[in-house]
């Protein structure tokens, strides 16, 4: 039978996500390694309890704690099930059919699919040699069309950032009004030189167009809860607010998230010792003679090339699940030593 259904989305792949083999080593998906903890467990638990009720619509309690957090204002805040549904609603607000949504490539997959979910054109801008985003030509290759820009910083898959010099400039360059989203998912792992050191709440101050997203899959360890946010300007907020899905950012979630802003210390300085883990696994991979970009995440980026698939297959026959882009790279997630030492043990197999 065929039904009704928008001819366009035919030519959509479908989400891959990482994958989960029974009993391999998960390096997939950029997740924590260490389990939630106990005051968090405990906020959900109590929150349990009360399930029977819808959630707070406007998560009230968590955008206090989180405007409390950031110095900004409620009304500068719009939370999500996760920063995925956030980038989606920001297509939503900006583009439809004939825009343009811009970004660098190769970067998170989500800006495409949900550019074309829209019915908007998807313009991929090639990053650099060192797979950084090349902010120059993506300034050049805004047009009267483009309605939105995504910047991952640090980007998924390359882990790279770009200088804040680089950024300021193309703010600078981009037509105030148009809407700039800086995706900062693993901005918990960046430690930047001075170069590099972006403090996105400030440019925000400074460029009204300027949207943060952020989220708690990442450091803070919530990836199976689905909360995320965005720091904007209140307009972007009232316009993200429109189309936020009624009741989307669950209970157990808001809970969640509150509890674990409470233990945002004990969380954050899991990064440190992620920080510390980077340099070794990169280090480790160069001397092997990997090509390894310069990640400031929680992953790392092998640049494979036509490599990558079989790289991937391999690893996984050796009990370690990687996440490969055929024919650039592969994507590896640091987390504690022993898992990384597990990986590293099959990166020299492989050279071997
Ligand atoms: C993981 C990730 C997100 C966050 O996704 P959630 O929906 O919040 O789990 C957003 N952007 C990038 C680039 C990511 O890698």
């Amino acid at each position: 039978m065929t039904l009704r259904i928008r001819p366009d989305l035919d030519s959509l792949p479908a989400y891959v996500p990482g994958k989960t083999f029974p009993g391999a080593l998960k390096l997939a998906s950029n997740e924590v390694t260490e389990p939630p903890l106990p005051a968090v467990v405990e906020a959900i638990a109590a929150a349990a309890a009360g399930i029977n009720r819808y959630p707070d619509n406007g998560a009230v309690a968590l955008t206090e704690a989180l405007a409390a957090k950031l110095g900004v204002t409620t009304s500068e805040i719009q939370t999500g099930d996760g920063s995925v549904t956030l980038c989606q609603n920001l297509i939503t607000i900006t583009s439809g059919p004939g825009d343009e949504v811009l970004f660098g490539w190769r970067s998170f997959e989500t800006y495409p699919l949900a550019t074309r979910v829209a019915g908007a054109t998807p313009v991929q801008v090639p990053l650099t040699g060192d797979a950084v985003h090349d902010l120059e030509a993506m300034a050049a290759a805004v047009t009267d069309r483009t309605r939105l820009i995504f910047v991952c910083n640090p980007n998924n898959p390359t882990g790279t950032v770009v200088s804040a010099e680089a950024l300021r400039s193309f703010l600078q360059r981009v037509p105030s009004d148009l809407i700039v989203a800086l995706d900062e998912a693993y901005i918990e792992y960046v430690r930047p030189d001075a170069a590099h050191a972006v403090d996105a709440l400030a440019l925000r101050r400074e460029f009204p167009n300027l949207v943060v997203l952020r989220t708690f899959s990442k450091a803070y360890g919530l990836a199976g809860l689905r909360v995320g946010y965005a720091v904007a300007d209140p307009e972007v907020v009232a316009a993200l607010s429109k189309v936020h899905v009624p009741f989307s950012v669950n209970s157990l979630a808001q809970a969640a998230a509150i509890a674990a802003l409470g233990a945002q210390d004990q969380l954050l300085a899991r990064t440190d010792a992620v920080a510390v883990e980077r340099a070794r696994v990169s280090d480790e991979l160069r001397a092997l003679g990997y090509p390894v970009s310069e990640s400031q995440a929680n992953f790392v980026w092998l640049a494979l090339g036509d490599d990558a698939a079989a790289f991937a297959t391999a690893a996984i026959e050796a009990g370690v699940v990687v996440r490969p882009f055929a024919g650039e790279g592969v994507r590896v997630t640091v987390t504690v030593s022993d898992e990384n030492d597990a990986f590293l043990a099959f990166a020299r197999s492989w050279k071997a």
